[in-house]
């Protein structure tokens, strides 16, 4: 068994759900999970948006527009008057959910994960009908049944591995299995999700959970490219890449793989392709256990870093010095994502400033503090185990007239993280493409 995933823009018209349709029921008994079609979350936000500013006539416009949207992907995508009755019923659904927030039932933060869990449940409604209409038998796993959270976020993994189980063994004859990404229920059992773009992960958890044979990401491109093709031409696909390379490179921007997707793939140690809907034949990106190979495979970009120097009041980085430091962000539960240590001080950054006022006022306690904001990480990714010789000196010679701020290197076998102005961003990206990539048919 397979578990495939489709994105948004897989999914983004009623001639992209056909074809998705046609990928999904050419192998039997596999799990399809579905993003929202592009664009809905986004409408979704907004709703909500507009209820919380209890601006009721925005919100019944946007929805308005949304049912108007997906009555046109209705008819396009289904031809019978049992197919149209039966995805006009489901939409149906979902737009009175909506609608009953703007008669004075918006209970905040409940209410508005209920409305972004439409999406999903829209999606799949359509794929489930235009696959009957095709003659398929598809069996539906709803996400709300079984992906639930822990008290502390986490995936409740007994729970979901329990559930989903004794869904499937339900319908042992299913054609195919279809179910919603993203959406889940938290530990009172109450709607909730798991964060933008985490689909990934739900095609990652259920992997885990249903011990597939192999996790398929399906989305716009033809898998992890050497660079983000978004800002630098003439990117490649990479075609292999160890779980920890692919965690640094979601994690540090590589929009195609949310960060969080990697791990549960990576502990059942189930590998996950990366493949392109627009074009199924390419090969795309393999992520399993690869044997190191001595290579820089990828480049990505992480914005939005605040960089905070705090330089010892007593000259020496004295014993404890770190700990009081660390405890304090700790305290205000925000993350470090670099870090860089001289003597006299250390450096960190983070990506979350939203504390960072009450952080640099107790770090002034120890210090003198200086913040840089506007700063991105380059993660620059592949086989970096330090007897490979070489390595850091490309980077740092593709480099050699952008300003560098931190470099950190060592703290895994897989990365150099090296922190620039924003400003510079889209050079730097560019000249260690041209410095590790050029002419190098890099697999
Ligand atoms: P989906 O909606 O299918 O989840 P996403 O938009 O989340 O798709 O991810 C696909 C996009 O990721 C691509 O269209 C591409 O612009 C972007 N992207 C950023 N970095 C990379 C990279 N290194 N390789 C491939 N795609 C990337
Ligand atoms: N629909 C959700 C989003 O847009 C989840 C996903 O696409 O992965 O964030
Ligand atoms: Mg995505």
């Amino acid at each position: 068994m397979k578990v495939l995933k489709f994105g948004g823009t897989s999914v983004g018209t009623a001639e992209r759900i056909k074809h998705v349709g046609e990928l999904a029921a050419t192998s039997a008994c596999n799990i399809v999970v579905l993003s929202a079609m592009s664009g809905t979350t986004n409408t979704l936000v907004e709703i909500g948006e507009y209820l919380y500013k209890g601006n009721i006539p925005g919100a019944q416009e946007t929805i308005n527009a949304l049912e108007t949207k997906y009555a046109a992907v209705i008819s396009e995508l289904l031809d019978t008057p049992d197919g149209r009755n039966r995805a006009s019923v489901a939409i149906g659904r979902s737009m009175a959910i909506l609608r009953s927030f703007c008669r004075g039932e918006f209970g905040g933060e409940d209410a508005e994960k209920e409305i972004l869990a439409q999406g999903e449940l829209m999606s799949t409604a359509l794929m489930e009908a235009h696959l009957l209409e095709r003659g398929l038998r598809p069996v539906m796993l709803p996400a709300l049944d079984f992906m639930r959270t822990l008290e502390n976020g986490e995936p409740d993994m007994e729970y979901i591995t329990d559930r989903i189980r004794r869904l499937i063994e339900l319908e042992p004859d299913a054609a195919l299995y279809i179910t919603q990404g993203y959406i889940c229920r938290n530990s009172q059992g109450k709607i909730d999700n798991l964060k933008r773009g985490g689909s990934d992960y739900t095609a990652s958890l259920i992997g885990a959970a249903v011990d597939a044979e192999e996790i398929q990401i399906w989305t716009d491109i033809d898998g992890m490219h050497n660079n983000d093709p978004r800002y630098v031409e003439g990117t490649r696909p990479v075609g292999t890449l160890h779980f920890e390379e692919a965690a640094e490179l979601a994690y540090f921007g590589a929009k195609i793989l949310h960060p969080t997707c990697v791990l549960p793939a990576k502990l059942a140690n189930i590998p996950v392709r990366l493949l392109n809907t627009m074009a199924p034949e390419a090969p795309g990106t393999i992520i399993c256990n690869t044997v190191p190979d001595g290579r820089i495979k990828a480049v990505a970009a992480k914005d939005n870093i605040t960089a905070i120097k705090i330089k010892s009041g007593r000259m020496l980085l004295a014993y404890g010095f770190l700990h009081k430091i660390f405890d304090i962000f700790e305290k205000y539960r925000t993350s470090i994502d670099m870090m860089a240590t001289s003597e006299v001080g250390v450096s960190v950054t983070v990506d979350d400033d939203s504390r960072l006022s009450a952080i640099v006022d107790e770090l002034k306690d120890f210090g003198t503090v200086t913040v840089d904001r506007d700063m991105v990480i380059l993660c620059i990714v592949g086989d970096l185990e330090w007897h490979n010789r070489g390595a850091e000196t490309s980077v740092l010679e593709a480099l050699r007239d952008i300003p560098v701020r931190m470099i950190s290197y060592g703290g895994s076998n897989y990365n150099i993280s090296v922190l620039v102005q924003a400003s510079d961003k889209l050079r730097a990206l560019r000249l260690l493409s041209e410095r590790l990539f050029a002419g190098n048919e890099n697999d």
